[in-house]
């Protein structure tokens, strides 16, 4: 059995310490272990990167240089993403449709951040003081830590390091415990296509432990998060001991706001893609559907048609619509919370837990839920899972109310065929991204992230690579400072 060591330095340590187990969800069966590194590892890593920052081919290239080199490893990728599949799916069960959408994409994220580096330039203020001129600059950090989840590994690891490393930092990733095989494996990858060594080093082991280590470590100048929202709290307050600034990108319970007027196919269509793609485990799983209450009944009667007719299978088999949950803890987590909304009252239309029945590996199928009220679990709390929470409105100001009736904030679906309603109910939906009769795009040009309990700060989009930087202002005199005390 393989056990990946940690990556540091453009290349695989020896290691002989503990190790955790990578667990196949399809089979329920160890497939791989994965360092457990502590504080020593993290203080290696830190110091190896703090040194390709300050020193070497990766400090002397320069903007182009090093946008040069995130076009070769982008075009290594287009090459190769297919190295990267297994690991990923053997770790957190995905199917291989959507690894492979995602995966065949990597290195569209590279491209664009190289581009969007090669714009910075200096830039002259046009400050309003006689005898002095004034110039912005743009500097990265240093080190920056990533700290990424097990849901979309290299997708989310792509969205950090590439403007990360576009900007000039140097980065330390730590992966979930719960799936780091692939962001090694792509660690190996990036060195094999000349990201110089240290630019890029990935330690591995628990969140308390190594993550922990990593974000107290004093040459740590930035983090970038995404996970729960109370590994977020953790990573914000171990952050502020150094006053270092984190950006995070959390949790959801995303409304879908339907109106009467929709079209019912497409409206269908777009539910079943935000809560049962990657079998709900999204950041922003449109897991709350809020429908006018007129078409409720022909709405989830479609829903249930539609998501009962899903085939679950291996994640392997290209056929295979519904794959397991990530692993056994959030497995008991989602039924845990199915068996909660029915003691609460909700009704259950569609049962994934019965579905599910009898297989092996950590599967759950699509579960709807109606009658579901705003004291409910399954109103307020995100599963992470495939279970929809449906509701009704009668009025407009309703609908938005029971949107926004949430501790989180990261998207929202509109759906009508009233684009003035449309573009009236997205503007009042209080979350980081609005899709009107659409869901779930992401684009690098499209900054992505939420508000409230989701979060803070953006990814994506063309002012990702300045939150990667910092502002310098030089500040020249061309005439006599005047005598202060005349
Ligand atoms: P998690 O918070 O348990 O873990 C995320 C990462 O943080 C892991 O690498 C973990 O080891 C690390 N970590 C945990 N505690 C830490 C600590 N004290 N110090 C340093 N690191 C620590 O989250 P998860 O279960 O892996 O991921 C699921 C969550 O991620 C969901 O809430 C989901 O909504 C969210 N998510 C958000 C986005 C987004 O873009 N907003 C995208 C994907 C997932």
């Amino acid at each position: 059995m393989k056990t990946y060591a940690p990556f540091i330095s453009g290349k695989f340590q020896h290691w002989q310490g503990d190790t955790i187990p990578s667990v196949d969800p399809a089979t329920g069966e160890v497939w791989s272990q994965v360092a457990r590194c502590g504080a020593d590892e993290a203080d290696t890593a830190i110091q190896d990167a703090n040194r390709a920052f300050r020193t070497g081919p990766w400090a002397d290239a320069g903007i182009e240089g090093r946008a040069r080199i995130l076009d070769t490893l982008a075009d290594v990728l287009e090459a190769r993403w297919e190295e990267l599949v297994e690991p990923e799916i053997r770790d957190n069960g995905k199917r291989i449709t959507e690894v492979r959408g995602q995966l065949s994409g990597l290195h569209s994220w590279f491209r664009y951040f190289a581009a969007e580096a090669r714009k910075l330039k200096p830039e002259a203020q046009a400050n309003s003081i006689p005898g002095v001129t004034s110039v912005g600059h743009w500097l990265p950090y240093g080190v920056v830590v990533a700290i990424t989840p097990w849901n979309s590994p290299l997708m989310i690891l792509a969205w950090k390091i590439a403007p990360a490393l576009a900007a000039g930092n140097t980065v330390v990733v730590k992966p979930s415990e719960m799936a780091s095989a692939s962001s090694l494996e792509f660690a190996r990858l990036a060195h094999e296509a000349g990201l110089p060594p240290g630019v890029l080093n990935v330690v591995t082991g628990l969140g308390h432990e190594v993550g922990e280590a990593l974000v107290r470590h004093p040459l740590t100048r930035k983090v970038t998060f995404t996970g729960s929202d109370i590994g977020g709290r953790k990573v914000a307050e171990a952050a502020s001991a150094g006053v270092v600034p984190t950006t995070l990108e959390l949790g959801g319970k995303s409304p879908q706001v339907v109106f009467a007027d929709s079209d019912l196919e497409n409206t269908v269509n777009g539910i079943l893609s935000g809560i049962f793609l990657s079998n709900g485990q999204t950041c922003v799983a449109g897991s709350r559907v809020i429908a006018e209450a007129s078409i409720k009944d022909a709405l989830v009667s479609r829903l249930v048609e539609r998501a009962q007719a899903l085939r679950m299978g291996d994640p392997m088999d290209p056929a295979t619509q519904i794959a397991p949950l990530a692993n056994e803890p959030h497995l008991r987590k989602v039924k845990s919370m199915i068996a909660q909304a029915k003691a609460d009252g909700a009704t259950c239309l569609l049962d994934g837990t019965e579905t599910a029945n009898g297989r092996q590996g950590f599967y759950v199928g699509p579960t709807i839920f109606e009658d579901v009220t705003r004291d409910m679990q399954l109103w307020r709390e995100e599963v992470f899972g495939p279970v929809l929470a449906v509701t009704t409105f009668d009025t407009e100001d309703e609908a938005i109310a029971l949107a926004n009736d949430s501790d989180y904030g990261l998207a929202g679906g509109v759906w009508t065929s009233d684009a003035n309603k449309g573009a009236r109910v997205a503007g009042e939906i209080q979350s980081g991204t609005v899709y009107i009769n659409h869901y779930r795009n992401v684009d690098p040009s499209s900054p992505i992230g939420g508000i409230k309990l989701s979060g803070y700060g953006r990814e994506l989009g063309p002012g990702a690579v300045k939150d990667f930087l910092q502002a310098k202002s030089i500040w020249t005199g061309t005439a006599p400072v005047p005598d202060p005390f005349p």
